[in-house]
């Protein structure tokens, strides 16, 4: 057999590939061509791919992404892809050309870039989390008027717009309502202004729903009492008569009418007690007294004139 020379490295052989021997074909094609890099994207909540427009978990779904993007330019006998961290291993058996006598192997780098990302579930689980719940419970009062007065403090810290959200819903439950908001900012937000406006005691709750790894998943909310008193007004507490003489930002100040008593009561312990409305009462003042009529019954006060007109 005629032997034939490479012009490339001047050694013999017995063939030619595109005008070259062998080994020098090798040097200059590769079996198969790769990308130098991929980029995908990546759930930062449970490490998903979202590869061919679906959102997928696992490194084989990487790794035949990566084996997708592999372009043959020779003869393939076989391919492994591995991914390590943000490489993957292209390892492949074959030939640059069906000339050549002897398959080999080898071997390419691809670099995987990582976009942070959220899937859709993790998004909806992380929308949840950030959800928070106010719950007004109305003790005293008009409860459809306190409601109203409620809701128009929500209106007002909505339209100043400082903190982002929305409502979600607004939910009649026993006792009072419930106002879902989609952030604890705006929660505590609304909350503040509530309690600063109306006679109130307001306590924040914490509970975990779950783990995910070491982290505790937790739900707060934020339960405001709100009072239906007025100054000036006479309420019943636990079956007996008081005047309400002044309301401040963590306490009321009451008068008993069977005997004239004044005390200071804390929001938060007046939660405990029962307060009702009471509407058949009259108040009249003169002379430094002040008298107070409730149903057939009469009280007869003094130093109280600070609810006379
Ligand atoms: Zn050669
Ligand atoms: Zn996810």
């Amino acid at each position: 057999m005629l032997r034939k020379v490479c012009p490339i490295c001047g050694r013999e052989t017995d063939v030619l590939i595109e005008g070259m021997c062998p080994d020098c074909y090798r040097a200059t094609h590769r079996i198969v061509d790769t990308p130098e890099s991929i980029t995908v994207l990546r759930c930062r909540g449970c490490g998903a791919y979202f590869i061919n427009g679906r959102w997928v978990k696992g490194v084989r779904s990487l790794e035949r992404l990566v084996a997708s993007k592999v372009k043959v330019r020779g003869v393939v006998e076989g391919m492994e892809v591995g991914v390590f961290r943000d490489r993957a291993k292209v390892k492949v058996k074959g030939k640059a050309s069906e000339l050549m006598p002897n398959s080999y192997e080898e071997e390419y780098e691809v670099k995987l870039m990582f976009q942070n990302d959220l899937c859709p579930s993790c998004r909806a689980e992380l929308m949840k989390r950030e959800e928070a719940i106010i719950q007004l419970r109305l003790i005293g009062g008009d409860p459809s008027d306190v409601k109203s007065k409620v809701m128009d403090i929500v209106r007002m810290v909505l339209s100043k717009g400082e903190d982002k959200g929305r409502i979600i819903s607004v939910e009649d439950v026993d006792g009072g309502f419930d106002i879902k908001v989609t952030s604890q900012r705006l929660a505590r937000s609304i909350a503040l202004s509530i309690h600063r406006e109306l006679p109130s005691f307001m306590m924040e709750t914490s509970k975990v729903i779950g783990y995910r790894g070491d982290r505790r998943v937790e739900k707060r909310s934020i339960s405001i009492h709100v009072f239906g008193l007025s100054k000036g007004e006479v309420v019943n507490i636990n079956g007996t008569y008081y005047l309400v003489k002044s309301l401040h930002r963590d306490h009321v100040e009451f008068v008993r009418l069977n005997d004239g008593l004044q005390l200071n009561v804390k929001y938060g312990k007046l939660t405990q007690e029962r307060i009702s409305q009471v509407t058949d009462y009259s108040i009249q003042c003169g002379g430094g007294r002040v008298m107070v009529k409730v149903g057939d019954l009469q009280y007869v006060l003094s130093g109280v004139s600070l609810i006379c007109p």
